[in-house]
This record gives C-alpha cells, sequence and structure tokens, in this order.
C-alpha cells in the first residue's frame, strides 16, 4: 500500500525530475523508488523518449531555420560583396577623376604663382637691339645695373617674338603701353622674366614678359 502511494507521488514528480526542477532531497527519494519499482522506471524512460522525440523536432525546425538563415546570410554576403566592389570601383574612379583635376588645378596655381606673381626683376641698360636668329624676332642685349644684386650686374639677352607677341608681354613707359619700336640702346629698363636665366655668356633670360622704360633720372 505503501508503495503504491509512493508510486503516485514518484509519478507526480517525474516530470520536474527529468527538467532538473526537484532537490536533491526529493531526488535522493525519487531514485531510491525507482531502483526498486520497475513501473515507475518503465514510466520515467517513456518520459525521457517522449522528451527526446519532442527535442529532435524541435531541433529540427531549429536546422531548417538556421539553413535558411544561413541562405538568407550567403544571399546577403554576395550583395555586400557587389555592393563592396560597386563603390571600390566608383571611388577608384573618381579618386583618379579627382587626382587628374586636382593635378590640374595644382599645375595651373604653380604657373600663376611662378610666372605671374614671383617675376625675376633686374634693371640694365639696352646695350644692343638686333634681330635675332629665328623670323619675326628680335634680340635684346642688356648690361645689368648696379643697384641689382651681384648675380643681376653682367650681361643678358633675350629675344622678343614680335610676330607673336603675346597678350601678356607689354613694354611701359610711365605705365603706358609703347611700341617695340620705342626701345633705344642705352635706354635704361626693368626687365621682368618669369622662367629661367641660361647659363650661357652673355646669360639669356627666357620668358621675358614685361619691360618697363624707366625714367632718364634713375
Ligand atoms: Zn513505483
Amino acid at each position: 500500500m505503501k508503495e503504491k502511494r509512493d508510486c503516485k507521488i514518484v509519478q507526480d514528480l517525474l516530470p520536474n525530475y527529468i527538467e532538473k526542477l526537484t532537490n536533491e532531497e526529493t531526488n535522493a527519494f525519487i531514485e531510491e523508488h525507482l531502483n526498486n519499482c520497475d513501473d515507475c522506471k518503465k514510466i520515467l524512460e517513456n518520459m525521457q523518449k517522449d522528451l527526446n522525440v519532442n527535442m529532435t523536432s524541435k531541433d529540427k525546425k531549429a536546422v531548417k531555420y538556421f539553413k535558411k538563415y544561413k541562405s538568407k546570410l550567403k544571399i546577403l554576403k554576395i550583395a555586400m560583396v557587389i555592393i563592396l566592389v560597386i563603390a571600390l570601383g566608383t571611388m577608384t574612379y573618381y579618386y583618379f577623376t579627382f587626382k587628374n583635376a586636382y593635378i590640374n588645378a595644382a599645375t595651373e596655381l604653380y604657373k600663376m604663382v611662378s610666372e605671374e606673381m614671383y617675376p625675376d626683376t633686374f634693371y640694365a641698360t639696352i646695350e644692343e637691339i638686333s634681330d635675332g636668329e629665328l623670323y619675326g624676332d628680335k634680340t635684346i642685349k642688356v648690361k645689368g645695373l648696379d643697384i641689382n644684386d651681384v648675380n643681376h650686374r653682367g650681361e643678358f639677352y633675350f629675344t622678343v617674338i614680335l610676330d607673336h607677341i603675346p597678350d601678356n608681354f607689354k613694354i611701359e613707359f610711365n605705365g603706358t603701353k609703347i611700341a617695340f619700336e620705342e626701345l633705344k640702346v642705352g635706354q635704361k629698363v626693368a626687365v621682368y622674366n618669369y622662367g629661367d636665366v641660361l647659363e650661357s655668356e652673355p646669360a639669356y633670360l627666357s620668358q621675358v614678359r614685361k619691360i618697363v622704360v624707366l625714367d632718364d633720372t634713375l
């Protein structure tokens, strides 16, 4: 009779026991009973089997879901790679486009700064005006004045291409543009060259863009 009553108690407790919700004392009681009662043992085994079956179907669902998720993840990965490739391509394209634009702008700026803002200026007396080697050229030979630094006191020559005098080539006197023919030997002039001074004898001034005839009183 006692055993039968214990069986009822144990069987009531088994679901909790399986899920490990019972305390140690209860576990000891249940396990002791199970060792001596085949009926309850059988019931426990069946319960565990059912649980495994349920777990398996749950697991299957989980696996199925995971597979689905994984394939979604794969699509996402491919999409990300495509987006990345497009983004990189676009960035590269714009980088090189911008780079070229930047180089062009920098080159223009450099030209502007070096040619227009920082001419080499020196003061000289015109020694000789002669025809140049090229058609339409005039060669002007000048001698640097003492007010120049040591490097600019020697003789220099430069050419003026009369047929193609660029807009930025000016001959001025008193702030007014004058004709090339008004340049005379013996005049004192300020010569603005934007290019290099070529080391020859006499030295050659490249890119002379402006000649200013100075007042005789200077
Ligand atoms: Zn029992």
